[in-house]
């Protein structure tokens, strides 16, 4: 069952095109791997679906027309964001930063609270500490955590291993793929490109603002990530401060 589908996605700053007429589906429960270089409009794309810049195009959330709604009115009917940089309530309790982040009732939300503890043994241990106590790492599974109190349907996930040891991305792409197994649909946005693809179904390469590739992530061809990252080995044209596939 089709979860989201963007048709004809295209968002800017100013008179800069970043997202450029990008078209995508995403199924129930799956988990794909948004891919590209340093500016190749991963971001944008993650802040046009849910509304936090102006867009043109179709955005339809479980067959409803969701591209005219206010970002907040979105993640009412199922949509999930994680930002860039682990934005957290940081004189907060974790536990309050988790419990204000949900619109349930009381019992649901302690339900919602349990599974993301559940989720995240580290937040369970640090449930009373003040939120900038925490590691990188934790404050970043904190964010997952309050965006999952939402009870999403889809995650929008940008760039969680961002500034992380790779002992700590790696339990955090491992909470990725917990969430993934409960049946929750993610859109993972990454410059990591190989420990996105273990994640996640399928890869979408981006590159300068459009969709290069969509197809399955066990079979990305080394040369379409290289040239999505790198720029077309024929014609030569590396993005411009592009950098590195890792
Ligand atoms: P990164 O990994 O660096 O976040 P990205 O693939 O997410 O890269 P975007 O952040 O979406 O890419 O950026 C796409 C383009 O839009 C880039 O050219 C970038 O410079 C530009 N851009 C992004 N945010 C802004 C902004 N707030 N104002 C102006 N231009 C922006």
């Amino acid at each position: 069952m089709t979860l989201l589908t963007i048709e004809g996605l295209s968002a800017g700053y100013g008179g800069a095109v970043a997202v450029d007429g990008v078209s995508l589906a995403l199924k129930a429960g799956e988990t794909v791997a948004l891919l590209g270089a340093n500016g190749a409009g991963k971001s944008t794309l993650l802040k046009a679906v849910l509304g936090l810049v102006p867009a043109r195009g179709r955005v339809v959330l479980d067959g409803v027309e969701v591209g005219g709604l206010a970002a907040e009115k979105r993640v009412r009917l199922g949509l999930g964001y994680v930002p860039e940089g682990r934005r957290v309530f940081a004189g907060m309790s974790v536990r309050d930063n988790l419990e204000v982040a949900s619109f349930a009732g009381t019992a649901e939300r302690g339900r919602d609270l349990e599974r993301v503890l559940a989720l995240f043994p580290q937040l369970r241990e640090k449930a009373g500490e003040r939120a900038w106590r925490l590691s990188g790492g934790q404050q970043q599974m904190l964010a997952v955590g309050r965006a999952l109190m939402g009870r999403p349907r889809l995650l929008l996930l940008d760039e969680p291993s961002l500034g992380l040891s790779p002992k700590v991305a790696g339990e955090v792409f491992a909470a990725v793929r917990a969430i993934a197994a409960q049946g929750t649909a993610v859109l993972l946005a990454e410059q990591s490109a190989r420990r996105a693809l273990a994640a996640a179904g399928r890869a979408v390469l981006l590159r300068l603002g459009r969709v290069v590739h969509d197809g399955p992530a066990d079979a990305l061809d080394a040369e379409a990530l290289r040239t999505a990252f790198l720029g077309d080995p024929i014609l030569g044209d590396p993005i411009p401060g592009g950098s590195e596939s890792s």
